[in-house]
């Protein structure tokens, strides 16, 4: 076993929250390492065009932001590796994280292991991805300006997503599998009163049509069998998302729904010198600006309770 020892944190994880954490840690000199995990960059290495990240005014795309922040982080000291944590110890002062039969041991431990949007999975899925598929409408809705969208789902996030799009589509339908949303009753109020906004109700999308890019979706309805051609130019989902906590269960709090690592004071988890911050917390905003801030307040909380542990 190859054990790598005494270093005073490890960051989980390389989406906007990992890297924030590196760069602000990195620039207190605490030479963090960061253990990139499966899909390096997170969840926005997997878009086209990001138009909402502050202080790029042409907007850049979701690989190339990733990219700037690894090195800018990089550039001040931080370690990135690109291996997948597979284990964890939070147990006791040193925290253990181990990538395969690798253990890395440090004081401190920050993770920002994201979330993976919930999809249909259907055929074609990652061909059409980002070319009318898409998990995010305040991301990608601004694409599809007098365009015809769809959402499914019928929580509060699809309430959300179709109440923003219907401020730039020229028509939004939701598709949901039931008959009555479970959203909250204010945000499904809103949704149900909005003149754009038409529900398929007991519907579900069996298949994605267009080839180059989503021109539309096969719906059946569940009810009756009848299965007709919905023409769209995008479909946004709205089903819910899986937080990247597997391996930290049983440890730290999660919360008993979804899994998200519960919080205190933003990035405090109930371990100490354990923080935690982005799309593996928070399930409400999920963006890479929110991320990035919540990494921002990890790397801040983590540097000062480090210097606590030295005197
Ligand atoms: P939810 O889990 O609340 O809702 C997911 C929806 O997707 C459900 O309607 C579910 O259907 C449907 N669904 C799940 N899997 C499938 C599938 N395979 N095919 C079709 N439909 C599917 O997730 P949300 O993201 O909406 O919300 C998560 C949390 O975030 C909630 O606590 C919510 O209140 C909160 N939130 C709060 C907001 C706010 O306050 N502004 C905004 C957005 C979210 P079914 O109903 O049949 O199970």
């Amino acid at each position: 076993m190859n054990n790598k020892i005494n270093r005073s944190l490890i960051i989980v994880g390389s989406g906007p929250a990992g890297y924030t954490a590196a760069i602000y840690a990195a620039r207190a000199n605490l030479k963090p390492l960061v253990l990139a995990g499966p899909q390096p960059g997170g969840q926005l290495t997997t878009t086209t065009e990001v138009e909402n990240f502050p202080g790029f005014v042409e907007g850049i795309k979701g690989p190339e932001l990733m990219a700037r922040m690894q090195k800018q982080s990089e550039r001040f000291g931080a370690e990135v590796k690109f291996e997948v944590a597979t284990k964890a110890d939070l147990t006791g002062d040193v925290k253990k994280i181990w990538v395969g039969e690798t253990k890395y041991q440090a004081k401190a431990i920050i993770i920002t292991t994201g979330a993976g949007s919930r999809t249909l999975e259907l055929p074609r899925e990652k061909d059409l991805w980002s070319r009318g598929v898409h998990t995010c409408a305040t991301c990608d809705g601004f694409f599809y300006k007098d365009k015809i969208v769809a959402v499914i789902g019928g929580g509060d996030s699809a309430m959300e997503e179709s109440t923003f799009l219907s401020g730039l589509a020229k028509k939004v339908y939701i598709i949901y599998r039931k008959d009555k949303f479970p959203a909250s009753e204010i945000m499904k109020k809103r949704t149900l009163e909005n003149d754009k906004i038409e529900v398929l109700w007991n519907s579900e999308v069996i298949e994605y049509l267009g080839e180059e890019k989503l021109t539309g979706v096969r719906i059946k309805n569940n009810q009756t069998n009848a299965e007709k051609n919905l023409e769209i130019n995008a479909l946004f989902f709205a089903i819910g998302h899986i937080p990247n906590t597997e391996i930290f269960r049983g440890q730290i709090t999660l919360d008993d729904k979804a899994g998200y690592i519960k919080t205190h004071e933003n990035v405090f988890t109930d371990i100490a010198g354990v923080f935690a911050a982005g799309d593996c917390v928070d399930f409400t905003y999920r963006q890479a600006i929110t991320s990035a801030g919540f990494g921002c307040m990890a790397a801040m909380a983590a540097e000062r309770w480090l210097q606590t542990q030295s005197t």
